[in-house]
């Protein structure tokens, strides 16, 4: 791929430059006071000492972020979020460890640290007035404690009404159009579906669902609340139908069969965060590769600062 060839995926310096560049667009930011652009540049390259009477401290482009004391070169860095930001469907810890020729668990513990800068928080809700917000849910991989059935004398569920007892349930939720938000949870029952359709989608959106009776009460809370019927081999109706959706599972499922064969369950929701931030950052929205990887290293602040200009 001949985005590859930038210095920023070869040398340390450029990568550096490249991260300050991006977390950076106003100068350099003090992590310790948050003061932007009042810092000097001290050595070693890439060491900033803070400008401000009351703080004075050193700091670096990479502090509170993933990079911070890594041993992994902060070049392999870049180019693994790009590689993970440019594929559809994802690139495993083994393709990490053979192209950036880092051992496997470094290239595991990476990938993860990159799945948490894809995941985003405190959205706003999705749709909106005149808009169309479709709700599904699915299951994929085993669970690793089947969760017991009373009925059947504290023995495994087989299956139910809400489908696989001893698969792992997703929910999603896709903004026809527009953005997909999706969530592990330990069973897909109806107090949990109302729960995120309702926290997480705007009560003017039209919300389309197939015929489960897991939406019929919050279904009634939005604007309009159509169904289609797959049990009547129905699958869509105009534009009723829950197509985004399942075209979401489709991309996911896909993408998890060839690379995330054998992701536990205790971190399905970061492999949930990775696939919806790609989908959320796909071309049709306007992003390509470079942008998607350029968003994913802003977002790798460790932890909340308040930004504010020097006096
Ligand atoms: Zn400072």
């Amino acid at each position: 791929m001949d985005t590859f060839s930038a210095s920023h995926f070869h040398n340390d310096n450029a990568a550096r430059a490249y991260l300050e560049k991006l977390r950076w667009p106003d100068g350099p930011v003090c992590p310790h006071c948050g003061v932007i652009n009042r810092a000097y540049a001290i050595k070693p390259a890439g060491v900033y000492r803070c400008a401000e009477a009351k703080c004075r401290k050193n700091f670096t482009v990479t502090m509170n972020s993933p990079m911070e004391r890594s041993h992994i070169a902060l070049h392999k860095w870049v180019q693994a979020f790009h590689l993970m930001c440019s594929s559809k469907k994802g690139v495993s810890a083994h393709q990490l460890h053979r192209t950036l020729e880092i051992t496997y668990r470094s290239a595991w513990f990476m990938a993860h640290r990159i799945r948490e800068c894809m995941r985003s928080g405190g959205l706003g809700p999705l749709g909106g007035s005149g808009k169309i917000v479709e709700a599904d849910e699915t299951y994929y991989g085993p669970t690793e404690k089947p969760r017991v059935s009373p009925q059947r004398k504290g023995r495994p569920y087989k299956t139910g009404s809400r489908g696989p007892r001893d698969k792992r349930a997703i929910v999603s939720l896709v903004e026809r159009g527009g953005n997909v938000r999706s969530f592990h949870v330990p069973v897909a029952d109806a107090d949990t579906v109302v729960g995120i359709v309702s926290d997480n989608i705007a009560r003017e959106s039209s919300l389309h669902t197939d015929e489960s009776r897991l939406y019929s009460f919050i279904g009634s809370q939005y604007a309009a609340h159509e169904t289609v019927k797959h049990s009547a081999k129905e699958y869509a109706r105009g534009d009723v139908n829950t197509n985004s959706v399942e075209g979401y599972f489709s991309i996911f499922k896909r993408g998890m069969r060839g690379n995330y064969q054998h992701c536990k369950e205790k971190h399905l929701h970061r492999y949930l965060a990775e696939f919806d931030f790609r989908y959320n950052h796909r071309i049709k929205l306007g992003f390509n590769d470079g942008d998607r990887a350029a968003i994913a290293v802003k977002n790798a602040d460790g932890k909340r600062l308040t930004y504010r200009q020097p006096h």
